[in-house]
């Protein structure tokens, strides 16, 4: 396939590629930041580079901007080549209705998160919303675009978890394909037996 026909994937961090917390439920994290104990969710090494033979490759958190980049430096090798990092300034700040209705009213100062709109992508990059996958463990932070989106499960800092592993497995699938939105994603893990 030529280059430029390559599908992007963007990624998510937290819960996704990486967990961070200040109480850890297990011992051996890999790396602190900002006083956060950090654990790199299993087989992330293999997984990244499954990704970089194969697609273009993004990261965007709705984390804050410099954190998104610290966490980038320390868990993708250097010459990776993403094609953008992105935090929480390209996020799109939405009010979260949701979380009003469990509680009864709306409150200015908290129901409030930030969302990822792929419009924002395809107005600056040459890829089309057929040629883009958003790996995100929050499918509210790609409810515009879930025909887009891949939802592996939270990453809490388990040694065990296999989630990358099993997305390798499944994005054999997206390799050589022109239009992602065309397939099935919602359970995605059941393709897998
Ligand atoms: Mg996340």
């Amino acid at each position: 396939m030529p280059e430029e026909n390559k599908i992007l994937v963007i990624l998510d961090l937290d819960e996704t590629l990486i967990h961070a917390t200040r109480n850890p439920l297990y011992e051996n994290w890999d790396f602190e930041l900002f006083n956060y104990k950090i654990f790199i969710r299993p087989h992330l090494h293999v997984f990244l580079s499954f990704l970089k033979d194969n697609f273009d490759v993004a990261v965007w958190s709705s984390a804050s901007d410099d954190y998104v980049t610290k966490v980038v430096e320390e868990i993708f090798p250097d010459d990776y080549g993403l094609k953008f990092v992105w935090g929480r300034t390209k996020c799109t700040y939405k009010p979260d209705y949701s979380k009003a209705e469990e509680i009864g009213y709306f409150d200015y100062y908290s129901h409030f998160e930030y969302i990822k709109i792929l419009k924002k992508v395809t107005k600056k990059f040459p890829y089309t919303k057929e040629q883009i996958l958003i790996i995100d463990d929050t499918p509210r932070k790609a409810m515009y675009n879930f025909g887009n989106a891949i939802y592996p499960s939270e990453f809490n800092g388990d040694k065990n978890d296999n989630e990358l592993e099993l997305l390798v497995n499944y994005l054999e699938t997206f390799k050589d394909i022109s239009n992602v939105r065309t397939i099935e994603k919602r359970n995605w893990r059941d393709v897998l037996k």
